[in-house]
């Protein structure tokens, strides 16, 4: 398939939110960099208001500790602070930075939370593109070590000179997770949460439907999942990249090599929490579908569909889910 056909596939692989009742309040802002959409379930519009405004301040909330576009974030400060220096960051940071970890160990390090250098080398953050030279790219590249990583209760250290942490492949979900409590706490019976690829629907109200695009026919769905409960989250290049030279290079980096990936294939994983399905979705478009989908298949209640030029492939738990064994 040509690349241009490819990236349009890609982009008709999105999650589709199909609800039974109209929720009670509906409320979409600009946060953490992209796009939320909070849809609350409540016995009245009062409740419902209270508890979609619970959910946005845990976006902010969650944004202004773990952003790193944020140079006062406490990540940020982490990141600012010298090989080696413990630094205060809060239970919140130290609890994501412990997952970080672990999806790092259980990925082979494919999903790895010190690739901030290598994010900032590519032109991921400002500055002009580039595609760094070779030399460049292995220095960067000693410090995208995720066992270099101490984590404490409330502090943690970076050990290696120059190495930063980036959790923008996980802070979405953990924010999801975060405001699905907060709404509940508040008063929503039920809700869905979508955060920039990452959604969570919980609660009784809601019995949605999460639809995956046929890419062969964009009018009608591959297929239809049934979420009462849990969280989904897809990860592709075609979210953000960079152009350099008329190449599109995605922001989706190889810790291993350095190079944003560039597989083509788009990952959607369902998990019971948030913050693995964000971590697992991204890690699997690393991974590729062959490795991607063993792990998936290896963690217990987590489901996926991998998307790429192979075609499309899915999980035995959710073929069999879906009646299509
Ligand atoms: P997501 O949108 O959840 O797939 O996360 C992508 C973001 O995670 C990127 O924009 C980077 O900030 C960061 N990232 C890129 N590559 C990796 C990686 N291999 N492991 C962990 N985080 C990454
Ligand atoms: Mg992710």
């Amino acid at each position: 398939m040509k690349p241009v056909l490819w990236l349009i596939f890609l982009v008709l692989l999105a999650e589709i939110t199909v609800a039974a009742e109209p929720p009670s309040h509906q409320e979409v802002r600009q946060v953490m960099g992209t796009l939320a959409t909070v849809q609350v379930w409540a016995a009245d519009d009062s409740t419902a208001r209270v508890a979609a405004d619970s959910a946005f301040s845990i976006f902010t909330a969650v944004d202004s500790l773990m952003s790193t576009w944020n140079g006062h974030s406490a990540v940020s400060r982490l990141n600012a602070a010298p090989a080696g220096t413990w630094v205060t960051v809060g239970p919140e940071v130290c609890a994501v930075l412990r997952a970080s970890l672990e999806a790092a160990r259980r990925t082979g390090g494919a999903f790895d939370p010190t690739v901030l250098p290598l994010v900032k080398l590519w032109g991921f953050r400002g500055g002009q593109p580039a595609v760094p030279d070779t030399a460049a790219l292995s220095r960067v590249l000693k410090r995208v070590n995720f066992e270099a990583v101490e984590v404490g209760r409330e502090r943690a250290r970076l050990n290696l000179d120059d190495q930063a942490v980036d959790l923008g492949g996980i802070a979405k979900g953990h924010a999801l997770d975060r405001a699905a409590a907060a709404m509940i706490r508040a008063g929503a019976s039920g809700g869905v949460l979508d955060l920039g690829g990452n959604l969570v629907v919980f609660g009784e109200g809601p019995g949605h439907e999460v639809g995956v695009v046929d890419p062969d026919d964009p009018q009608s769905l591959l297929l239809v999942v049934p979420m009462t409960s849990g969280s989904v989250a897809t990860s592709g290049q075609y979210e953000r990249f960079v152009s350099v030279e008329g190449q599109a290079y995605g922001h989706i980096l190889d810790p291993r090599t350095g190079w944003p990936v560039a597989s083509g294939i788009s990952a959607t994983v369902l998990a019971p929490e948030a913050l693995w399905a964000d971590a697992l979705a991204t890690a699997v478009v690393v991974m590729g579908a062959e490795n991607g989908l063993k792990l998936l298949e290896a963690m217990p209640g987590t489901e996926g569909v991998i998307a790429g030029p192979d075609g499309v492939r899915m999980t035995s738990g959710l073929r069999a889910a879906l009646g299509l064994d």
